[in-house]
C-alpha cells in the first residue's frame, strides 16, 4: 500500500470512527440499521479468519526450513506470550488494589449472559480447553471458526511437511501462492474498511440505546472502567513500548501509525481473530516485518496472546471482590495473578471471551460467577479497548521476535 493511500485511510478511519459513536449515539434507531452493514464487515473479515491461519502458518514454518529453527521460534514464542501477559495482569491487579474502585459501591446486577454454562466445575472447565486443543474433526473446526485446533493441526502439518522432502514441495508452494492471494483479497477489503468501522459502532451504539441509555451506565461503573482502561494504556503505552525499544530501537510511533488499520478493525469488531488478517497486512507491509515470524507469530498470538483480557480479568475479579466486600488476601491475589494470565490464555480471540474465562478465576478464589453481572452491561465497550491491546501486543511480540531470531541466525 502506498504511503499516501495509508494515510487517507487512516484519516477516514477516524472520521468514520467519531460519526459511527455521534451517529449511534444520538439517533440510536439509525444507528441500529446501519448495524446490518457493520456485520457484513465482520463476516467478510471473518471470511479470511481461517484461510489466513492455515496458509499462514504453514507457509511460515516451511520458511523457517530447519524444524530446530521452528523449536526454537516456538519456545521463544510462548515464553514471551507468558512473561508478558503476566505483566499484563500484574499491572492490572497493582492498580485495581491502588485504587479499589469497587469499594463501597452498590450496583445492580444485569442478567444478561446465561450463567449456566459457567457453572461448571473448574477443573472440568480446565479440562475442556485442553481437549479443544485437538479437533476431532478438522472441517466441523473451519465451520466453527475454532482457530486453535487448526493451529494446532496447521503446526503438526506445515512441520511435517517441511520435514518430509521433495514430494511436500508442489503443496507448499500451493500453499505460498494460496498466502498470496489472501493476502490481495485482504488488501481491497481494507479500502472499504472504515465504512464497515463506523457502521459496526453505530449499530453497537444504537443497539445500547444510544447516548440516553448507555451513557447513565458508564456513570455508575466510572471507576472501574476508568480503572480498566488506565491499565491498558499503562500495559500498552509504557510496558510494551520500553520492551519494544529495548529489543528492536526502531521509531514506536511509526510503527505505532502503521499498526493503526489494525487498531480500529479491533476495536470495531472486538475480535483479535477478525483483526488477524489486517494485523498480518499491517506487519507485513506496512511494518515491514519479516514473513518467517509474522506467519507464526501473529495467528498464534491472535488466540492465546491476549495481553488486554489478563489485564481485563484481574481488575474485574478483584473489582468483584470488593464490590462483594470480600477481602483477599496474599495467596488468594497470587491465585487471581495466575489464573487471570491463564485463563486469557485459554479464552479465544472474540468478542466476550474473555468475560465467559473470567470465571475461572473467580472459581478459583471462590467469587461467585454470578459476580460477572455485575459488570456485563459495559462490557462490550471495554472489550473493544482490551481488543486494542491484545492487537498490540501481537504486532510488538512479532517485531520483537523478529529481532531475536535475526540475532539467532547471525550468531549461527
Ligand atoms: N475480544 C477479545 C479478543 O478478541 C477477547 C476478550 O473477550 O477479552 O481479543
Amino acid at each position: 500500500m502506498k504511503i499516501r493511500e495509508g494515510q487517507k485511510l487512516l484519516v477516514y478511519t477516524f472520521a468514520s470512527i467519531f460519526i459511527g459513536i455521534l451517529f449511534g449515539g444520538y439517533f440510536p434507531e439509525w444507528g441500529k440499521s446501519l448495524a446490518f452493514i457493520g456485520d457484513l464487515f465482520i463476516r467478510a473479515l471473518m471470511m479470511m479468519v481461517i484461510p489466513v491461519v492455515i496458509t499462514s502458518i504453514v507457509c511460515g514454518i516451511s520458511a523457517l526450513g530447519d524444524v530446530r529453527y521452528l523449536g526454537g521460534l516456538g519456545i521463544k514464542t510462548l515464553t514471551y506470550f507468558i512473561v508478558t501477559t503476566g505483566m499484563a495482569a500484574m499491572v492490572g491487579l497493582s492498580l485495581v488494589l491502588l485504587l479499589a474502585p469497587g469499594d463501597g459501591l452498590m450496583l445492580e446486577a444485569h442478567s444478561v449472559i446465561s450463567l449456566e454454562k459457567l457453572n461448571r466445575p473448574l477443573t472440568q472447565i480446565i479440562k475442556d480447553i485442553i481437549l479443544s486443543l485437538v479437533p476431532q474433526n478438522l472441517f466441523y473446526a473451519m465451520s466453527h471458526n475454532e482457530v486453535l485446533p487448526l493451529i494446532v493441526f496447521a503446526l503438526f502439518f506445515g512441520s511435517t511437511a517441511s520435514m518430509a522432502g521433495s514430494i511436500a514441495q508442489p503443496v507448499l508452494q500451493l500453499m505460498k501462492g494460496l498466502q498470496g492471494i489472501i493476502m490481495s483479497m485482504i488488501h481491497t477489503m481494507m479500502k472499504v474498511s472504515p465504512i464497515g468501522i463506523g457502521c459496526l459502532l453505530a449499530g453497537r451504539l444504537g443497539n445500547a440505546g444510544g447516548f440516553d441509555k448507555f451513557l447513565p451506565e458508564l456513570w455508575h461503573l466510572s471507576s472501574y472502567i476508568f480503572t480498566v482502561i488506565l491499565g491498558l494504556s499503562v500495559h500498552g503505552f509504557i510496558v510494551l513500548p520500553i520492551l519494544f525499544k529495548l529489543a528492536t530501537r526502531k521509531s514506536l510511533f511509526k510503527f505505532l501509525k502503521n499498526m493503526m488499520p489494525a487498531l480500529s478493525a479491533a476495536f470495531s469488531t472486538s475480535s483479535s481473530n477478525a483483526a488477524l488478517p489486517v494485523t498480518m497486512q499491517c506487519c507485513l507491509f506496512k511494518n515491514k516485518l519479516s514473513k518467517k515470524v509474522c506467519n507464526f507469530v501473529l495467528p498464534l498470538g491472535a488466540t492465546i496472546n491476549l495481553n488486554g483480557t489478563a489485564l481485563y480479568e484481574s481488575v474485574s475479579a478483584v473489582f468483584i471482590a470488593q464490590v462483594y466486600g470480600v477481602h483477599l488476601d496474599a495467596a488468594q491475589l497470587i491465585v487471581i495473578f495466575l489464573t487471570a494470565t491463564l485463563s486469557s490464555i485459554g479464552a479465544a480471540g472474540i468478542p466476550e471471551a474473555g468475560l465467559v474465562t473470567m470465571v475461572i478465576v473467580l472459581k478459583a478464589v471462590q467469587l461467585p460467577p454470578e459476580g460477572i453481572s455485575l459488570i456485563v452491561a459495559v462490557d462490550w465497550i471495554l472489550d473493544r479497548c482490551r481488543t486494542m491491546t491484545n492487537v498490540w501486543a501481537d504486532a510488538i511480540a512479532a517485531a520483537i521476535l523478529e529481532k531475536t531470531l535475526k540475532d539467532d541466525t547471525q550468531e549461527a
